[in-house]
């Protein structure tokens, strides 16, 4: 079988549009788990929630498409990882959710305002 090229290997990389957006915080607010492969070794690893609050944690503000420009193969210099998705695109439920990844946030000694979570004086209750 011939070598993939170049081309080829961008196509096979090419993330939804819908997904490449998405930041890393966001795939933890929605309880998603992100697949990688490589696509010169084959490695493949995934990304729960553990992971993403773990050793991932820098990447929690990077974007689907920032992650994969950056992040290296742990078995071989391959760069361009095919990624893939499980979980819901929208679980529903948003404020929930949002106020359940505070939490997890603050429990793991992350501050949820650097995550573009926060409080505003608007968004406190009227009286
Ligand atoms: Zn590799």
């Amino acid at each position: 079988m011939p070598e993939p090229s170049d081309a080829d290997r961008r196509k096979a990389a090419q993330l939804d549009p819908a997904f490449a957006g998405a930041r890393l915080i966001d795939a933890l607010e929605r309880g998603w788990e992100i697949g990688f492969r490589c696509q010169y070794c084959g490695t493949g690893k995934t990304w729960r929630r553990d992971t993403m609050l773990g050793r991932a944690r820098r990447y929690l503000n990077c974007t689907m498409t920032e992650i994969q420009a950056r992040l290296p193969c742990p078995r071989c210099p391959g760069r361009m990882p095919i990624m893939t998705m499980s979980g819901v695109i929208d679980p529903g439920d948003a404020e929930r959710r949002r106020w359940a990844t505070i939490s997890l946030l603050l429990d793991t000694g992350l501050n949820p305002t650097d995550y573009g979570y926060g409080w505003t004086p608007a968004a406190q209750p009227t009286r």
